[in-house]
C-alpha cells in the first residue's frame, strides 16, 4: 500500500492568523539548555529590565509556563524595588 503525502512538513504561521496572533518557542535540536536561564536574566546596567514569557521557562510552550514566568518576573521586580529602597 502506498500513501501519498501532500506535504512532508508544515510550517504554521499562527502569528499571522487573525484569531491566534501569537505562538510559542520551540528550541532547535542541540540548543543549550541554559538558554532559558539566560533569557530570564535581568538586563541593563542596573539589571532593571525583566523578562517574562513561556520561552523563559522550562518546559515552555504552554499557558502555564507563561503564567509561571509572569509570577517569577513579578517577584524579580519586587526584589529589585525592595533593594533600591533600602
Ligand atoms: C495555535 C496555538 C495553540 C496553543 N494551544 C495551547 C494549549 O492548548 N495549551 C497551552 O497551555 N498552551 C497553548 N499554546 C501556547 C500558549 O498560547 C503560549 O505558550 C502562551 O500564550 C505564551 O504566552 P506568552 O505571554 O509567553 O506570549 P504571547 O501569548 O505570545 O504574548 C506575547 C505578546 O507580546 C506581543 N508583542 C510581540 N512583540 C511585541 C512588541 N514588539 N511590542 C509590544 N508587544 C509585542 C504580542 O502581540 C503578544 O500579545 C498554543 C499556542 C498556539 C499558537
Amino acid at each position: 500500500m502506498s500513501v501519498h503525502l501532500e506535504w512532508s512538513a508544515y510550517r504554521a504561521k499562527h502569528c499571522r492568523s487573525l484569531f491566534i496572533g501569537g505562538g510559542y518557542s520551540s528550541p532547535k535540536c542541540g540548543t543549550n539548555v541554559d538558554l532559558c536561564d539566560q533569557l530570564r536574566e535581568p538586563y541593563g546596567e542596573r539589571g532593571h529590565i525583566f523578562f517574562a514569557g513561556e520561552a523563559t521557562t522550562l518546559p515552555g510552550a504552554t499557558a502555564h509556563a507563561a503564567m509561571a514566568s509572569g509570577i517569577r518576573a513579578a517577584s524579580q521586580v519586587a526584589s529589585y524595588l525592595s533593594s533600591i529602597q533600602h
